[in-house]
Formats: structure tokens, sequence, C-alpha cells
């Protein structure tokens, strides 16, 4: 399919006169793939429309908060409903609190909530919060994940980092990260080795329990179950940002899918139905470190904002539809086994790593088998530009990049995954020219 793309390039030359690279988040620019991104008018469901009038079936679900598609009815008139009584108050409003015991009752560990305005914020006052709490100073991070881009964290970072290789980026002082220390995904005995090196100094433990941002890549049998163990054992806080994960695995996150608690949850995407928001929660003992009651500083002048908590609250009402992840899983493994399909018939199957959890999905052009930052990385990058730019012709929307996952909603249906197959099909024959 030859799309016209007149008006998306005229529109993506005008926003880099005076946006920065011309996004603002710099996995949109298509730097790493090379082209124009499609600049995007409108969408609704699963369809996501461009400014040329292009339709494509969309697995990017503006990176995950969109379990329920795109302008879900239900969504849109809270925040209609929220909007018409004012867009922030700096005052405390009862939506907020709603939303929090909602996040409470789904969480066995959370017994405290305190909302932010992103993931990035809520996952760099939770490190704080147990530096605090321990009196340590030490975090572990694992390379490849991505806990958004607070300097002490972007090290080793998966998500854009990775994708425009600045992992690890510049303007960021060896002192912010000196205590960060990282370790390998799935890798226990390299953690416990840490714990080792530095006794009584680390503070926490810090991970995706799913990873989400180096592709998706599923933790080893045992693996969070030990770093609980090795936690317990230094008096040391378990962090689990399920950013990502937190009400896309199950209701209750990876947490209760793996039944692993941690001391502290991050969490964000879709507790915002679709708008910015972040938010961390731990036990009433851990949260009442936090300023006004203790003395960790943290604030945010649209923190809590209404109509986030109106699109969170009206969205985590419509996951606790009687089936909803049950529907969900069985879309996300039918996209997953014609995925499969397609790669046998373009004969290119055995030189693909297919890793899924639930609704997130990662194909990656390797043969190895994708356990961590190192497998993940041995990927043929360029091969999957050529699938990515086969599958965006075709009318296919996934991130542009191999190292994000492909995310499946509601709203994607029988048809739409039919229509993926094909285009998936040729996509992949594209693609194993380069492999
Ligand atoms: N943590 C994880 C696991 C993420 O995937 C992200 C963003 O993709 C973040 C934190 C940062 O969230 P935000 O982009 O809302 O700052």
């Amino acid at each position: 399919m030859k799309r016209q793309m007149e008006k998306s390039e005229k529109a993506f030359s005008r926003a880099k006169r005076v946006l920065a690279g011309g996004v603002n988040s710099p996995v949109r620019s298509y730097a790493a793939v090379g082209g124009i991104p499609p600049v995007i008018k409108k969408a609704q469901g699963a369809k996501i429309i461009d400014i040329d009038d292009n339709t494509y079936i969309d697995y990017v679900g503006s990176y995950g908060p969109l379990i329920l598609g795109h302008a879900h009815e239900a969504i849109v008139t809270a925040i209609n409903k929220a909007a018409r009584n004012g867009t922030s108050y700096g005052g405390p409003t009862e939506a907020e609190t709603l939303l929090a015991e909602t996040i409470v009752a789904a969480f066995d560990s959370i017994k405290k909530v305190r909302f932010t305005s992103s993931g990035t914020e809520a996952a760099m006052t939770a490190i704080r919060l147990a530096r605090a709490v321990t009196g340590r100073d030490k975090i572990i991070k694992c390379v490849g994940c991505y806990h958004g881009h607070s300097d002490a964290l972007l090290v080793s970072a998966g998500s854009g980092a990775t994708t425009l290789g600045t992992p690890s980026s510049p303007g960021v002082t060896k002192a912010a990260t000196a205590d960060t220390l990282l370790v390998p995904f799935n890798d226990l005995e390299a953690a416990s080795a840490l714990f080792g090196e530095s006794p009584g100094q680390i503070a926490a433990i810090l991970i995706e329990p799913v990873a989400g941002n180096m592709g998706v890549i599923p933790p080893a049998q045992g693996y969070l179950e030990g770093l609980r163990e090795l936690c317990d054992r230094n008096d040391t806080l378990l962090i689990f940002d399920e950013v990502i994960t937190g009400f896309r695995l199950c209701y209750g996150g990876a947490q209760k899918l793996f039944g692993v608690q941690p001391d502290i949850t991050v969490l964000g995407k879709i507790i915002g139905g679709g708008l910015p928001v972040g938010a961390f929660g731990a036990s009433t003992d851990i949260m009442n470190n936090l300023a006004p009651d203790g003395s960790v500083y943290q604030a945010g002048t649209l923190s809590g904002n209404p109509l986030a908590m109106a699109a969170g609250l009206a969205t985590l009402q419509s996951l606790q539809e009687k089936g909803f992840y049950d529907k969900l899983e069985e879309t996300s493994a039918k996209l997953e086994a014609s995925l499969k399909q397609a790669a046998q018939e373009a004969g290119i199957f055995k030189k693909l790593c297919f890793n899924r959890v639930g609704s997130m999905l990662s194909c990656f052009f390797t043969s190895e088998k994708v356990t961590d930052y190192k497998t993940s990385t041995s990927s043929n990058i360029n091969a999957f530009t050529k699938y990515f730019h086969g599958m965006l012709g075709e009318g296919i929307y996934l991130a542009p990049s191999q190292f994000e996952a492909m995310f499946v909603s509601s709203a994607h249906s029988q048809s739409d995954i039919d229509s993926t197959t094909l285009s998936a099909k040729k996509a992949y024959s594209a693609a194993s020219m380069l492999m």
C-alpha cells in the first residue's frame, strides 16, 4: 500500500522548526527507523488516523495506557463531565480519594497512594522514599529496564534511550548515578553478589517485574521470589515499577500474577486512562514518611489532576467488568499465534523470538531466547526496521523500536488480527532478506 504522506511531511517539517526533534518524546520521531512519523489527527477504538487520512491498526496504545482502545465512550464522558467542573484546583478532591481507594483495593501491598503527573516522577520519588526509610544510599537497577528519565535512573536504561543509542545519557553526572548499581535482568546471582560487595548499603531493588522497555521479557521462574528473599534477608526494599504492568497483566498487576509482593509499587499509564499520571503506593508505615506527615519531600502542581483521576476511575471501572482480562488474553493469544503463523509462512520463524505476557508482546529479530538486555540487543535492527516499515505501509502502527512492546487492547477485533496477520506475512518476507 502506498500511503499518501504529504500533509504529515509538511506538518512534521513545521514541527521540527519549533519542537526539539519535532516531537515531545524521542521515539516518536522515527529517528531510529528512518522516515517521518505519520502526524496523528484522531483515533477511535483500535484505529489511529493521520492527517493524510491513512488509517492504521494501532498496537502502540500510547505506549501502554490505552487498554480500552482510543476515545472509549466511558472515558470521554468522564473527562467531559470532570472538565465542566474545572480542570485543576490546587486543593483536594474526592476523585483522588476514590481512585486511591480503587488502587488500594486492587493491590494487597498498597495501603496508601501518592499521585504524580508522570511515571518518571513516581519512580524518582519511590527511590527517594526507599533511601529515606532505610537510611541507605545505593539502589539496584536492571540493565535495560526503564523507570523514566530522572538522573539516578537514566543509566543503562531501555526504551527510547536504548533505541536512540543513549542508554546512559550525557548530562547525567557520574555523581547522580554513583549509587545506582546495575545487574542483568533475570540474574539473581548478580544481584546477590552486589549485597556481598555493599553490605548494609542497599536501600532498594527497583525492577520492572515483566520488562517492557527492552522488548517484553518475562521474569524467569523463581526470579521475583528470589529478589524478594534477597531483600528480606538484607532489610532492603523491593520496588516494583508497574507503570506498564499494573492493571495490564491482571487487575492487581504483575505482583498478583506472580504472587510476589513488593514494598513499594510504582504505577502510571492505565491508571490515568490516557491522561498524564503516575503514582506510587506502599504500606502506611512507609507512606507516612512523605511530606506533610513525614519529612520526605515530594510535590506537584497538577498531581491528582481531576481530569486524570476521572479518566483513571472510569478505566478501572471498565476493567472490573466480568471476563475483561479473559477476553484480552484470548485476543492477545490469537495475535501471537497469528504472527507466529505469518512468520512460519514467510520462512523466518526460527530466526525470531516471540515473548508475550498477557497483552504485552514482542517479536525480536533474533534466534536467541531473549531473557535480558544482552539477548534483546542481539536483535537484527536492520531486519526489524524493514519489518516495521513493511507493517506501517500495510497500515499497522507499531512502536518504531525493537525495544518496545506491542500492546493489545479490548478494542482489537478478530478482523484487526486477521488484517495484521496478512500484513505481517508480507513484512516478515521483506525482512527475511536481511537475516
Ligand atoms: N516506568 C516504566 C516501566 C515505563 O515504561 C515508563 C514509561 O514508559 C516510566 C516508568 C516513565 O513514565 P512516564 O513516561 O509517564 O514518565
